[in-house]
């Protein structure tokens, strides 16, 4: 959702119903160490930026990330622009041409509506893929040969390459990150999205660099961003 990293809060994340939840404060108390937060995708920006295959050296970048969650990060000069109260990134309600899904916001093809995993599951579902519980379990089915399954991821990745097409058209990045989970295992999903761009903007575009650990890597990537902006600011002798 919605995190500010200078506050250590939660702003929002309908999802789980929370609204400006001191999570910093929390963990740091439950701890005893020091805490850092920051929202999902921004992380991961960060950890395409510090370890990644190609968003190194200053470059600037775009990271979409489609979960149940759907938000972005733009980077440049080494640098992911947070904005005021870390609000940059939130691009749940942007409207995705073709979209059909009703949103909570009470519009239909909202990006967040459209491409949420819940999204997925549900269609997975009533298609009679799988139990529509896991993301996961459709990517199986599609692996295994079940046609719909396939057909349904490819369809979340075209709508997620019109997202990116909307944002590099407003922010013409150098490369962009996509953490979708179609596209991460699948080629077709890759060249689904790819298919949305005009192509000098498709060969810029990558899956996550970090396949098999997001969660990890958007975790550590915050702590040791801060470890490596200024090594003694976590010194105990600071403290
Ligand atoms: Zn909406």
């Amino acid at each position: 959702g919605w995190v500010d990293r200078a506050a250590g809060t939660v702003v929002d994340h309908p999802l789980l119903g929370w609204r400006d939840v001191p999570a910093r404060t929390v963990l740091r108390a439950r701890t005893g160490l020091p805490v850092h937060v920051d929202g999902h995708a921004r992380a991961l920006a960060d950890g395409e930026r510090l370890f990644g295959r190609g968003a190194r050296g200053g470059r600037s970048a775009l990271h979409l990330f489609a979960g149940n969650i759907v938000d972005a990060a733009f980077a440049t000069h080494d640098e992911v622009h947070h904005g005021p109260r870390s609000q940059a990134g939130a691009i749940a309600h942007l409207p995705l041409a073709g979209g059909a899904e009703p949103c909570a916001c009470g519009r239909t093809g909202c990006l967040q509506a459209e491409l949420s995993e819940r999204t997925l599951c549900r269609r997975a579902r009533e298609a009679g893929v799988c139990d529509g519980r896991d993301p996961l379990h459709v990517v199986d089915a599609a692996a295994a040969g079940h046609p719909v399954a396939a057909r349904l991821l490819r369809e979340r990745a075209r709508m997620a390459g019109r997202a990116v097409g909307l944002l590099t058209d407003v922010l013409n990045p150098e490369s962009v990150i996509v953490t979708e989970i179609g596209v991460i295992h699948r080629p077709d999903c890759l060249a689904a999205l790819r298919g949305e761009l005009d192509p000098a903007r498709a060969a810029t575009v990558t899956p996550t660099s970090f396949p098999e650990s997001v969660l990890a890597v958007a975790g550590g990537a915050v702590a040791l961003d801060v470890l490596y902006r200024d090594p003694l600011s976590v010194s105990p002798e600071r403290i």
